[in-house]
């Protein structure tokens, strides 16, 4: 495993779990520059290989690296068309309080109605468009629970509220928390309230 610290570093959601990995980004320019196609049936255990050269992969959880890996090359190459990729993946700050969604694909039956309710764009289809997959956790507000909430099949979960409190009792109250609400476009949500009124 290298051990070069130069490389970028990123999480991603792997399963249902966020991972950091080292050197996502090198990996999936890599690919990009040979002109890879998503859709290329070598392009899962590719990048399997380009990751496991800076990152441990535990050998059950393959599969589900290579799908999210799949995935995020079809989102950078989308990106790196518009001239967006720099803007892949995260806001560092939000790195710190760990508030997204997490849904059970087998509840899932892809009606869509937390994709029609949620402002910031954090829920995208999986590439079947079978499913709804977490896809910009960062960008989701801390204290909304918007989705989970319309979601008819009970398969969306939100960490438990207390937890988002004590990180930010841990940052020394409100005064040095991100602004949670940035590119929210609720306006006011029981979570941001609770939060402001501390
Ligand atoms: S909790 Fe709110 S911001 Fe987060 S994914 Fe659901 S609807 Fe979007
Ligand atoms: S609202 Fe629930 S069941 Fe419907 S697509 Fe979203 S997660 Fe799946």
């Amino acid at each position: 495993m290298d051990t070069n610290t130069k490389l970028s570093y990123q999480q991603i959601m792997i399963g249902r779990a966020m991972t950091g990995l080292i050197g996502l980004r090198e990996a999936l320019e890599r690919l990009a520059q040979e002109g890879i196609a998503p859709d290329d049936p070598k392009v899962g255990s590719r990048l399997l290989a380009e990751i496991r050269k800076h990152n441990y992969v535990p050998r059950p959880a393959i599969a589900e690296y290579e799908q999210a890996l799949i995935r995020e090359y079809r989102r950078y190459l989308q990106a790196r068309e518009k001239g967006t990729q720099e803007h892949l993946w995260r806001d560092p700050r939000k790195e710190h309080h760990p508030w997204f969604p997490t849904i059970f694909e087998e509840k899932c039956d892809g009606c869509g109605a937390c994709l029609g309710v949620c402002p910031n764009d954090v829920l995208g289809w999986n590439p079947e468009h079978t499913k709804v997959l977490v896809l910009e956790p960062y960008e989701c507000a801390p204290g909304c629970q918007l989705c989970a909430k319309v979601c008819p099949r009970k398969a969306i979960v939100m960490p438990p509220k207390e937890a988002l409190h004590q990180r930010v009792d841990s940052f020394g109250g409100t005064a040095t928390f991100p602004d949670p609400c940035a590119g929210c476009s609720l306006g006011s949500c029981e979570g941001c309230d609770k939060i402001r009124s501390k």
